[in-house]
């Protein structure tokens, strides 16, 4: 009885080991890619929030967190440049976005990126700014203005990037001339306002098709990024590179680590 039941243990042990060692080699086989982190609104002056909000306290943490941690946080531009000539990132390899070009990027996150030196990539709706734009949730916001952009420009921490003229779902958008003004004419737009090349664009709520990518590149853009999550590791369409949204649930340190920490899409799929 008793050899019987050590027996069993032991084969008990073996596959849970070997359950461990193929989820591993599923992890962190290839090793990491780099977290391409999505924001939007950082502290509503409003006071109300959506899910896809941060608030100013989290933010503060979340980029001192990256910064003690030792994390390489890199521009995109830089992180397109890694995956066009096909090498790895390192590990611990961060990007910041933001969508939409809220002002409270200006008035809560730009002191904090200055704070610890953090470049990052501010994606702004170009037909909108200064105005208060409600981005299809409820909660009107302003977007910021011109002087705002080319302050932050001239501090060499944030890129402009385009998030388009008028945040049109673009998969919906039939009209070719349309389509060309929204990606194109935004570049040239914002590129005349802050007086530097915009070479990102952020499709509006994540959407686009084969014919957007390639306008985009047409359009001289270097990088385009959609919203959902997917690895990006050498080898990815640098016009449809994944991103991680940033939530109120990110306030949560051990989950903003795991979406930080370059296997967060990976994680997510085996809990899937
Ligand atoms: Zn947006």
């Amino acid at each position: 009885m008793k050899k019987t039941l050590s027996k069993a243990a032991v084969y008990l042990f073996t596959f849970v080991l070997t359950g461990f060692i193929v989820l591993c080699v599923h992890l962190f086989y290839d090793g990491p890619s780099a977290a391409i982190l999505m924001y939007h609104s950082v502290g509503a002056s409003n006071g109300r929030m959506t899910c896809l909000d941060v608030t100013e306290e989290a933010f503060a943490r979340q980029m001192a967190f990256l910064h003690a941690r030792g994390f390489h946080v890199i521009r995109l531009e830089e992180l397109a440049g890694i995956l066009r000539r096909g090498e790895k990132v390192g590990p611990r390899t961060v990007v910041i976005t933001f969508d939409d070009g809220y002002d409270n990027n200006y008035t809560k996150a730009f002191p904090i990126l200055k704070k610890y030196g953090l470049p990052a990539t501010i994606f702004v709706i170009a037909g909108r700014l200064g105005e208060n734009y409600d981005v299809a949730r409820g909660i009107s916001t302003r977007i910021m203005t011109r002087e705002m952009m080319q302050e932050m420009v001239a501090s060499g921490l944030v890129d402009i990037g385009s998030h388009t003229t008028h945040h049109y779902y673009l998969p919906d958008v039939q009209s070719e001339s349309l389509l060309w003004e929204e990606i194109r004419g935004s570049k040239t737009f914002l590129e005349s306002v802050v007086g530097a090349p915009v070479v990102s664009l952020a499709y509006p709520l994540g959407g686009h098709t084969r014919s957007t990518e390639e306008m985009a590149r047409r359009a001289g853009y270097e990088v385009a990024v959609g919203t959902n999550r997917k690895d990006p590791r050498a080898g990815t369409d640098l016009f449809a590179l994944k991103r991680i949204r940033i939530s109120q649930s990110s306030s949560n340190m051990l989950i903003f680590f795991l979406e930080a920490s370059g296997y967060y899409p990976r994680l997510k799929r085996l809990a899937s």
